[in-house]
């Protein structure tokens, strides 16, 4: 009886009769549209129809049905939907079973702006491709047109297809008998095994494409936030689902170091750099390049170029105290997103350097100056990896064969010999008691001395000053106490 209703109902239709005709007399009973997390949804912005379903399992290759097929696909394009802040219904989320009317009612007796049918073609001769439909009576400016292109150029714009078929109009039921927009897409061949291997392979691209159609008929597109990030042990931050869950705080002791930053992200629309700011300020780019190990380790992206990075913020420049370092990704959409937050904690050990039991390097009675060393000027500078020269207490440079004394001054220079910083001081020797004078025990004279940060207020450690057998705080302090910065304990 149902059929011979719709028969009916569809002649009506036909004779043009349907606009006098009462609307209760139009109304099939059906249930209603359903949300994709399950229950009702009697208004939303898109309704999607998965085709057949129940004892109709539309098209098949062996036992693959169409029906399911679409039931698969629809559910995800309602979550992209859903996920981008835009409203989707569907005429099933199961293998339930409706006739046409049935699904053209559930559209019609609920509030839905466009209608969207998602079926699999079959032709038994071997076809590829994808094509799309409006109603054949609407008009090709007609918004059932409208979202039938978007969507058809959408999937298209994949590439993954073999052939656009193209848009095309026919004068099948739920474009006919839809109240609102309208449009049926055939996505691929089920029939040919090849075009089963495209839908499977590149099925959320697929998905995607079909949202993204949809969501331009209201000016949105997928919200694809689905991205991860991870930073090298021992920064540690983290991104989940867009949201970066931790941050991390590292020191790093001014002049002293360089803060190197390492890690990768991954985002579904591809990385196009990566760059860093302190406390919001302008952003430098870091380098970045593909990272082999993370494409093994983690899957479902298609891009996996400049998704590592890497690179040095030289603190020189950082004042004592918190900074925040931001790093940010550009996708190759020109989207931005936040990979990390990290808090950078700068030390200034002028300020807050004390030496005690604590401290990060030890110094022992293997402390020794240029004036117990004996050894040429020379032979201190070539101590140092960084370039030094050697000067006496007046300023006079000494020769390279002059016996370094009391109260040298050690010029700091840069490579091309620009002077980056100096100071009156007593040659550092083992500071840290490996055996050997070298770069690392400059860094702790640096700490002691300041060098660099202050030439008025120098106080040179040289060692016991105190007698105690022991290079501690008490000597600072003792010397702190007898320098005014324009002497030296030696001078
Ligand atoms: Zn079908």
């Amino acid at each position: 009886m149902k059929r011979l209703l719709c028969f009916i109902l569809s002649l009506c239709f036909v004779l043009g009769l349907a606009a006098v005709a009462p609307a209760d007399k139009l109304f099939v009973k059906a249930e209603a549209a359903s949300s994709v997390t399950g229950g009702t949804l009697n208004s939303a912005t898109f309704i999607i129809d998965p085709g057949h379903g129940g004892s109709d399992p539309g098209a098949m290759l062996g036992s693959r049905e169409e029906a399911d097929d679409v039931l698969r696909l629809s559910l995800r394009v309602a979550q992209l939907i859903v996920a981008s802040g835009e409203t989707c219904a569907l005429t099933r989320i199961n293998d339930a079973t409706h006739d046409l009317d049935e699904k053209t009612a559930i559209a019609n007796n609920g509030n839905f702006d466009y209608f969207v049918s998602i079926h699999r073609n079959a032709s038994g001769v071997g076809g590829v491709g994808i094509e799309s439909y409006y109603y054949s009576g609407a008009s090709s400016t007609s918004a059932g047109a409208k979202l039938c292109t978007s969507i058809h150029n959408s999937m298209v714009a994949t590439g993954v297809w073999t052939r656009n078929r193209g848009v095309k109009t026919a004068g099948y039921y739920v474009l006919k008998y839809t109240n609102m927009p309208a449009t049926l897409l055939e996505v691929g061949f089920i029939d040919v095994e090849s075009e089963n291997v495209i839908f499977d392979t590149h099925f959320e691209t697929i998905a995607v494409s079909i949202a993204n159609g949809m969501l331009a008929m209201v000016g949105k597109s997928v919200n694809t936030t689905k991205y991860e990030s991870g930073m090298e042990s021992p920064y540690g931050a983290k991104v989940t689902n867009g949201t970066v869950s931790a941050s991390a705080t590292i020191s790093k002791t001014k002049e002293v170091d360089n803060f190197a930053l390492k890690g990768w992200t991954l985002h579904t629309e591809g990385i196009s750099s990566v760059r860093y700011s302190v406390d919001n300020g302008s952003y430098t780019n870091l380098s970045t390049a593909t990272r082999s190990d993370i494409q093994s380790s983690v899957s479902g992206y298609s891009d996996y170029s400049n998704c590592g990075f890497s690179g040095n913020i030289p603190c020189d420049n950082l004042s004592a105290g918190n900074h925040t370092i931001t790093i940010q990704a550009v996708t190759k959409k020109s989207n931005t997103y936040t990979v990390a937050k990290i808090t950078l904690t700068v030390e200034d050990p002028i300020e807050d350097f004390v030496l005690n039991s604590s401290s990060d390097f030890t110094m022992d009675e293997t402390f020794v100056t240029v004036k117990n060393t004996g050894l040429k000027a020379s032979e201190i500078a070539a101590e140092f990896k960084c370039t030094v020269k050697l000067f006496s207490a007046s300023g006079v440079q000494l020769s390279d064969n002059a016996i370094g004394g009391t109260g040298c001054v050690v010029k700091y220079l840069s490579d091309t010999g620009a002077l980056i910083a100096s100071a009156t001081v007593v040659i550092p020797g083992d500071l840290t008691g490996d055996g050997t004078i070298n770069t690392t025990d400059l860094a702790c004279a640096h700490k002691l001395i300041g060098l660099g940060y202050d030439y008025s207020n120098v106080f040179n450690i040289a060692g016991d000053v105190t007698g105690d057998k022991v290079l501690n705080t008490a000597d600072y302090l003792t010397v702190r106490k007898h320098c005014d910065g324009s002497n030296n304990i030696y001078g």
